[in-house]
């Protein structure tokens, strides 16, 4: 995020073809046109409203714009449309670029030459949103050589501010802060302090990408002041912005969202989506790193849904990395890796060495939180020669950096000083490099011996796996068995989350087994196990709890939702298409439901919903019946005479209609 410097200077420009305009209209023997000097004016404004209030800014470049009509002064008309181009650039990059398209057309006839530097400077900033850094890089080497070319000093410092930035995210330390370092000396000699504050601004997240996350911080912190005190609101959404990304780095969290947190405010109130999306990103990141994954989902979402219209591909790849690292908190490990796949691709396009080595870090991660210790390990790899390379770069161009100038500024101790850090980091790198070296030798040595270990710890562990999905599968059904289910609806209680029990017996179920022999009745076991399958999906939990018996437990589900349920649980069994394995009538199933209270324990749900099931036998079978617990409290107030109407008589009764089947203790 950074920013276009044109007002000053812009406004000299301006000033300056009012002066050809009235030259030529005495020349001609006229009065000054007013008319004519009007749209300039305009356009002074827009461009002296860019940094203050970017809407209306736009609003008066379109009017400037639509007063110049078709023939007017093609400088003025290409300054309104960058404006325009630039305004765009975060908001409608197809906007940005018919603006663009339309400058560029008329050029050839600009006075101005300085204004190709300009155009291509947009284009760059559009390239680079694309996430195409190459491509940005070079448009930005147009500038400065176009620039440099018609001796235009303003569009040249913006040129070169622009490339150092590019050439910071890329990594080439040195190079970017010699183009930030001349960018704000012209600044300054223009007498345009506010473009050279966003300048230092840049240097010091060059600083930070070099390392020195303190340095950025204080001078973030100074930049916000001055900002502040001169009302520069879209200005100050991005250092609070950078604020909030170093803070974000040193793991100062509570400093970190307050910066996220005005970001976002300062954002919505100048309406500035990306600016905005900027905000949530960071909000997110804090929320992963408290943990709070669900949050960090909504605010990502929340984010991408104010990125449509503009393509900013390092802020897609780095929504896409915190939603891969919340994904994977939350066990989606599929959908995880696929995100962090696709952030992978957009850094390594955009050339962005640090978020590269984040992201493999993240899939890291991920697989090891997984077991995939090999996958795991390879992801580390990648990360550890990434954060290496970043290393030693950050060594060598932060020494040449710092070098180039304190030569220009003769501070010799400060250059002694300078040495020694560098000879100190070096020594760090060097241990840390040998530490690596040490850690391959040992792989190749034991290169078979490890191989060897890796294949046994595989086998085991799928070894393990396969055993323990054994020991909760149904294994005639392939459904989660009565262990595994009735766990679960456990651990939902323990938790306080209030669940729905539905039992469900097949009706009959002897005489089909009777008739048409074990294996029909295995055929259609399987079959209502798949409708049970398809009910089950998560968040409920499905079983077969033995026999001809299933169970189905819906969380937080409330007494309509879970008599739905069953009851189209039931009528899906009865639609069952079983002509070919059980000739004759349907196959139709008893459901008895329960409700949790708060308090119940296991046996609690299985008693009642047991009850319910009995009701249903006898009231009939193939229907659904409720027992709660204030049915089961007045059932105990009344006489015990509430014998149901009729004793299911092929059913095994139980020994009182009101005592609970005998279960297995669980
Ligand atoms: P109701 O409508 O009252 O539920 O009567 P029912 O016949 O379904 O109930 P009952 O408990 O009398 O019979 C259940 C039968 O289920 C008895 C048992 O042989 C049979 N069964 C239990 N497990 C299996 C199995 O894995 N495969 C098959 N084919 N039958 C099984
Ligand atoms: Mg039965
Ligand atoms: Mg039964």
């Amino acid at each position: 995020m950074h920013r276009s410097f044109i007002t000053r200077r812009a406004r000299q420009a301006a000033a300056l073809s009012r002066v050809v305009l009235c030259l030529a209209a005495l020349g001609s023997g006229g009065a000054v046109p007013a008319l004519a000097s009007e749209p300039a004016a305009v356009l002074d404004r827009a461009e002296a409203q860019v940094r203050v209030d970017p809407a209306l800014s736009a609003r008066l470049a379109q009017q400037a714009l639509a007063s110049l009509g078709d023939g007017g002064d093609a400088d003025l008309r290409v300054r309104a449309l960058l404006l325009l181009c630039e305004h765009q650039s975060e908001r409608d990059s197809a906007a940005a670029r018919q603006r663009l398209d339309q400058a560029r057309t008329l050029l050839p006839q600009v006075r101005q030459r300085g204004l190709s530097a300009r155009a291509y400077n947009c284009e760059g900033e559009l390239e680079n949103q694309a996430g195409q850094g190459a491509v940005a890089l070079r448009l930005f080497e147009l500038a400065v050589a176009a620039a440099e070319r018609a001796q235009d000093d303003a569009e040249l410092a913006e040129a070169l501010y622009r490339r150092g930035y590019l050439r910071g995210v890329r990594g080439e330390f040195s190079g970017g802060l010699s183009d930030l370092d001349r960018a704000a000396s012209l600044f300054e000699r223009l007498g345009l302090p506010e473009q050279r504050t966003t300048t230092q601004n840049s240097i010091a997240t060059l600083y930070n990408r070099m390392g020195d996350a303190e340095q950025a911080r204080r001078y973030y912190r100074m930049t916000l002041q001055a900002q502040q005190r001169a009302g520069l609101k879209r200005e100050l959404v991005v250092t609070w912005h950078n604020l909030g990304r170093v803070n974000e780095q040193l793991a100062d969290w509570p400093a970190a969202e307050e910066a996220f947190r005005q970001t976002l405010a300062l954002a919505r109130e100048l309406r500035y989506a990306r600016g905005e999306a900027y905000g949530l990103r960071g909000l997110a990141a804090l929320a992963n790193a408290k943990g709070d994954a669900t949050q960090a989902l909504a605010q990502l979402d929340a984010a991408q849904a104010l990125q449509r219209g503009v393509a900013d591909e390092r802020l897609r790849g780095q929504i896409l990395l915190q939603r891969g690292v919340a994904l994977g908190r939350l066990a989606r490990s599929a959908e995880a890796r696929a995100a962090l796949q696709e952030a992978l691709q957009i850094f390594e396009q955009a050339q962005s060495t640090r978020e590269r080595a984040s992201t493999h870090e993240a899939m890291a991660a991920l697989h090891a939180a997984q077991g995939q210790w090999r996958e795991a390990y390879a992801q580390l790899d990648a990360f550890k020669r990434l954060s290496d390379s970043l290393l030693q770069r950050q060594v060598d161009e932060r020494f040449a950096a710092l070098k180039l100038q304190v030569d220009s500024s003769s501070e010799a101790q400060h250059l002694r000083l300078l040495q020694r850090e560098q000879a100190a980091m070096t020594r760090a790198l060097t241990q840390e490099k040998a530490a690596g070296q040490l850690r391959n030798g040992v792989i190749a040595i034991g290169l078979i011996g490890a191989l060897l270990l890796a294949a046994l710890a595989w086998r085991l562990r799928r070894a393990g796996q396969a055993m323990r999905r054994l020991a909760h599968t149904d294994e005639l059904t392939g459904l989660p068995n009565r262990r595994d289910v009735l766990a679960r609806l456990e651990a939902w209680l323990a938790r306080g989350t209030p669940c729905a029990l539905l039992i469900i017996d097949l009706d009959h179920f002897k005489r089909i087994n009777d008739t048409h022999g074990h294996p029909a009745g295995d055929a259609v076991l399987r079959a209502a196990a798949e409708v049970l399958r398809v009910e089950g999906a998560p968040p409920a939990a499905a079983g077969r709890l033995g026999g001809e018996e299933f169970a189905l437990v819906l969380p937080a589900a409330d007494g309509d939702q879970a008599a739905a349920v069953a009851e189209r649980l039931r009528a899906a069994v009865q639609a069952l298409d079983l002509q070919h394995v059980v000739p004759g009538g349907p196959v139709t199933t008893s459901v008895g439901l329960t409700l949790s209270q708060p308090g119940d324990g296991l046996s609690d749900l299985l008693r009642r919903a047991d009850r319910a099931l009995y009701r249903a036998k006898a009231n009939g079978r193939n229907r659904v019946e409720t027992v709660t617990a204030e049915d089961e409290l007045s059932e105990r107030a009344a006489p015990r005479d509430a014998t149901p109407a009729a004793s299911p008589p092929d059913r095994n009764p139980p020994s009182s209609p009101t005592a609970p089947r005998p279960r297995p203790a669980v």
